[in-house]
């Protein structure tokens, strides 16, 4: 049986969080003289001397009209590195408790287990990079708090099947936290609607990649109001600073423009993934949901070094678990698909070099 309070560290049910002053007065006044702010204004064309809403009700409106989920079921982030960190601080007993892993994936879970002194257990994916739910069964014990699922994954851009997600939600009696950061390029439907379904769904989003928004920081989780609470408690009180939110909150509006985004982007991955199949240093490219592309070349070093001298930087996947002689390629606009596909058509194998004299 799920059961949040037996999940919590003791040090964070007992947490008694910060209270900003904001927090200890909510109504209107004309004085604000509690916050030791300055009250002239900024050394900007706009004012950005008060300190911004804690909770960004604003933002969480807005965008809870853009997902179809309560504002009080998201929580909002210094991107979503921010929420990776607090689950682990949440829920994982530094040295005591562990976290599932499934690589290859996204490698902020692993870097932000080693930063909290989190055991990690790995269970690889298997060849198709499914789940291989035999591996999660035997690895998970009583001190596993936390698995998490990224889907689209990284960096081998399929969709995780989603009854074996489903099997884990109903059998795992901890946090299954599912990384939607592709979803919105995906042909499988989001997990945040089923928040009332399973008590221990976390859902991450971000407003990074299809929302075009990396350099502003946002990062979403979806949960249960519990598990927000818990997020809240131990987020720092002004996590999410003035101009994101009001940027991010008038980017909202612009729905119909990232939705053709990511049109032109789906057609594009398959446009470039049919070309890039054609060339002799491809040996396959892997089935994408996501803005990118998994390609297994000939050689994957050699490669990467002749784009870089021809301008185009790709990311070098080979040395990661089932990814040898593997690239990542982000799905660019049409015109820097055709500069990569120009620049890869050139490629000539580096033949053994001789030394002379
Ligand atoms: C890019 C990416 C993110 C987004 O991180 P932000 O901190 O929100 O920019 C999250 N998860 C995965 C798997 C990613 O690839």
């Amino acid at each position: 049986m799920f059961n949040l309070d037996s999940l919590l560290r003791n040090n964070i049910k007992r947490l008694v969080p910060y209270s900003s002053a904001r927090d200890e007065f909510k109504g209107e006044a004309t004085v604000y003289i509690d916050a030791n702010e300055n009250g002239y204004g900024s050394p900007l064309p706009v004012n950005y001397n008060r300190y911004p809403d804690p909770l960004q009700w604003k933002l969480k409106y807005k965008l809870a009209e853009v997902k179809g989920v309560p504002p009080q079921n998201i929580f909002l982030g210094n991107g979503s590195d921010e929420a990776i960190d607090i689950l682990y601080r949440a829920f994982c007993n530094p040295g005591v408790d562990n976290v599932v892993l499934c690589p290859p994936t996204y490698g902020m879970y692993e870097v932000s287990a080693n930063i909290n002194d989190v055991v990690i257990r790995k269970v690889s994916l298997t060849e198709d990079f499914q789940l291989d739910i035999a591996g999660l069964q035997e690895a998970i014990d009583e001190n596993t708090k936390l698995i998490f699922i990224c889907s689209p994954n990284n960096p081998t851009g399929n969709s995780i099947n989603r009854a074996d997600i489903e099997l884990l939600l109903n059998n795992f009696d901890g946090i299954v936290v599912i990384d939607e950061a592709y979803i919105n390029f995906s042909r499988q439907k989001s997990f945040i609607q089923e928040l009332t379904e399973y008590p221990n769904l976390v859902v991450m989003q971000t407003l990074s990649k299809a929302w075009g928004l990396a350099g502003l920081r946002v990062g979403m989780a979806f949960a249960s109001e519990e598990i927000i609470h818990v997020f809240n408690k131990i987020k720092p009180p002004y996590n999410m600073n003035q101009s994101t939110q009001e940027l991010a909150f008038q980017a909202l509006d612009n729905v119909t423009k990232v939705n053709e985004w990511i049109r032109e982007t789906v057609i594009e991955r398959d446009l470039l993934s049919a070309a890039l199949e054609q060339l002799p240093e491809v040996l396959q490219v892997y089935p994408s949901d996501a803005n990118f592309v998994l390609v297994k070349t000939t050689d994957a070093k050699g490669i990467y070094t002749y784009l870089t001298t021809k301008g185009i930087i790709v990311r070098d996947r080979s040395k990661v678990e089932l990814c040898a002689g593997c690239l990542r390629i982000t799905i660019g606009t049409p015109a820097e698909n055709q500069l990569l596909l120009e620049a890869l058509k050139t490629y000539q194998p580096q033949t053994e070099k001789t030394v002379s004299a």
